[in-house]
């Protein structure tokens, strides 16, 4: 089978991969608290096995995924045991290094993929940090965000409608279907620090979801790599 991931590489793999412009991932996690019945690494397995699958699915280009940064910007989720967050100018710092570092080998096509709420508005704006004092070009995306992932999360979802909450109705199947032996279901119901319904958590909803993001993050590596999707950050430097 052939490798997606960045770790398992060796010093001329990165140079093919690069020579045929290769699009790199950088999943973007966390480890915090997910209620009494999720363990804490549930954003971080969510985004870097959508990645995974996403990758092993092109076969026109090869797409490399980093190992996770498995701790980003949770202070929100402090009060509850297991949290480790870093506070916002270490985790700032950390993705524009990972990011340089990636560019400085030769990867022109940088993509965030984040599966944790309070990364989101950090990778938005990193974007056009990246562009502006590295110059590098790097989209960022929420998995659930991704065209056609909200519309998905909304048929499956009766109570939560749709909305990704914390360990509601959508993180709960999510983790049934992607790693069942560390779900406790007698302990999912509504506690401080959940947010939405973990009661009506199936594997099937989560079976759908990860597809649809799969399939959404295929078809953006496909528009990044073609250049059908423009990074108008980039772009606009380049002109001043
Ligand atoms: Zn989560």
């Amino acid at each position: 089978m052939k490798k997606v991931l960045w770790q398992e590489l060796r010093r001329p793999e990165f140079e093919k991969a690069v020579k045929a412009d290769a699009v790199v991932i950088v999943p973007v996690g966390s480890t915090e608290q997910h209620g009494n019945h999720l363990p804490v690494n549930t954003d971080t397995n969510c985004c870097f096995i959508i990645a995974q699958r996403a990758a092993l699915a092109i076969d026109e280009f090869p797409v490399l995924v980093l190992p996770p940064i498995w701790t980003a910007y949770s202070p929100h989720h402090m009060a509850y045991p297991g949290t480790i967050t870093l506070n916002y100018h270490t985790f700032v710092e950390l993705l524009t290094q990972v990011a340089a570092s990636v560019h400085a080998h030769g990867f022109k096509k940088i993509l965030f993929l984040n599966g944790h709420g309070g990364n989101s508005a950090v990778i938005t704006a990193m974007r056009a940090k990246l562009a502006d004092e590295e110059g590098v070009s790097v989209m960022g995306y929420t998995y659930w965000d991704m065209p056609s992932v909200a519309e998905e999360m909304k048929t499956v979802t009766q109570s939560d409608k749709g909305f990704i909450g914390h360990s509601g109705e959508i993180e709960t199947p999510l983790q049934l279907y992607l790693q069942p032996e560390l779900v406790d279901m007698d302990a999912a119901v509504w506690v401080p620090g959940v947010w939405g319904d973990p009661s009506t958590g199936v594997r099937e909803k989560g079976e759908r979801i990860i597809n649809a993001a799969v399939n959404a993050l295929v078809n953006t590596l496909r528009d990044y790599h073609s250049g059908k999707l423009e990074d108008s950050l980039i772009w606009r430097k380049e002109i001043l």
